[in-house]
């Protein structure tokens, strides 16, 4: 991607575009329970929780987590377990397995408090360029550029570029920004960014009546804000998966994954993918062969559960199974009633079975 030329129209419009976003982000923002007292640390949870998040599905997570974890201390002293069960519903929760290892390096290092120094947040877990840029112009107010996908649309169409709206526009809108930026007032001015691309600039229907840089927006006056810029069509691969219920009268059989990789720490029903020319069944008793070590004895058809993750579509197959077999607890396997299991942080599909089992079971 080619870096950008800073047009003399631009300079000329600079102020009037900044004291635009301004005024109407003072008078247009919507409360959100981060924006009260926004601490460090409040806006440091927040800008995690809404990546690849809506604002509606994260304000009560948001709400719940200030309630049990009101300060970095309580992140630190809490157990893995407590953390990804507050997180259980929210997915990539990576996020959260990062957010509890660098609250514990604050606290042990700085206090417990966020640090305001780029070079020393950025090397803390969690804290890639977007997240460092984020917590030290929102929270201390520095002047740091912020490039989400809401910021990457409404710039494409300010200045007309053309092109998909992936990470490669990236480094000419930081350069654009930065040109941008104002001196002050940081805290509003990115927040501003992010809020009319999310309120006034969304990729369908921008409302470019009400627009306060509409005077000032390229694909406005050549007509281009419909296919400014070209959003890529993601196609979901399709994966089917035998999932086993195990019980043992009111016991259910749940395993704890990996302490690396893809829902990482998280508990969860055992099964896996079905390979070609195998019947969902046997999909179910080869994985729990290979998985937990045991025969099953009895396995019946229970309910399928679609999901959708970023790059998948998966439909799980979820069988009620028994085994004559023995199944010893350890760290990584427990047999827990659908009450207990209310402990145990599980992925959203899982959660899914789980409501279908109390519905049965109960
Ligand atoms: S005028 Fe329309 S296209 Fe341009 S920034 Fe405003 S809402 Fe977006």
């Amino acid at each position: 991607m080619k870096t950008l030329e800073i047009e003399t129209s631009q300079i000329d419009m600079r102020d009037e575009v900044v004291s635009s976003l301004l005024k109407w982000y003072q008078e247009n923002a919507r409360t959100l329970p981060w924006r009260d007292s926004p601490s460090p640390y409040r806006v440091w949870i927040s800008e995690i929780m809404l990546q690849q998040t809506t604002v509606a599905t994260v304000i009560p997570y948001f709400s719940r987590w200030m309630i049990d974890f009101p300060d970095i201390k309580s992140v630190a002293e809490a157990s893995l377990d407590e953390i990804l069960k507050q997180w259980q519903g929210l997915g990539y929760y990576r996020r959260a397995q990062n957010i509890h290892k660098a609250a514990n390096i604050m606290v042990e290092y700085f206090d417990g408090e966020v640090p305001e120094d780029k070079e020393t947040l950025k090397t803390l877990p969690g804290f890639g360029p977007y997240t460092t840029a984020a917590v030290l112009s929102i929270a201390f107010g520095q002047r740091e550029a912020i490039v989400d996908t809401n910021v990457r649309r409404f710039i494409m169409r300010l200045l007309g570029r053309e092109g998909i709206a992936d990470s490669k526009q990236d480094k000419w809108i930081r350069e654009y920004l930065e040109f941008l930026m104002p001196y002050k007032e940081m805290r509003s001015f990115n927040q501003s960014l992010m809020e009319i691309g999310a309120l006034i600039c969304p990729s369908k229907t921008p409302k470019c009546l009400i627009c306060p840089v509409q005077k000032n927006c390229k694909a406005f006056h050549l007509g281009l804000q419909d296919v400014i810029p070209i959003t890529k069509k993601k196609k979901l691969e399709k994966i089917d998966a035998g999932l086993a219920v195990i019980h043992d009268k009111k016991k259910f059989y749940i395993q704890k994954r990996p302490a690396k990789g893809l829902w990482a720490n998280m508990w969860e029903f055992p099964g896996g993918k079905r390979e070609e020319r195998e019947t969902l069944e046997e999909t179910v008793r080869r994985e729990i062969k290979e998985e937990v070590g045991i025969e099953l004895s009895h396995v019946v058809f229970f309910s399928k559960i679609r999901h959708f993750y970023t790059h998948f579509d998966v439909s799980l197959h979820v069988f009620i199974c028994e085994t004559n077999d023995f199944i010893e607890e350890s760290e990584v396997a427990a047999w827990v009633s659908l009450e207990e299991m209310k402990k145990y942080p599980m992925p959203s599909a899982n959660g899914k079975i789980l409501d279908q089992l109390r519905e049965h079971f109960v």
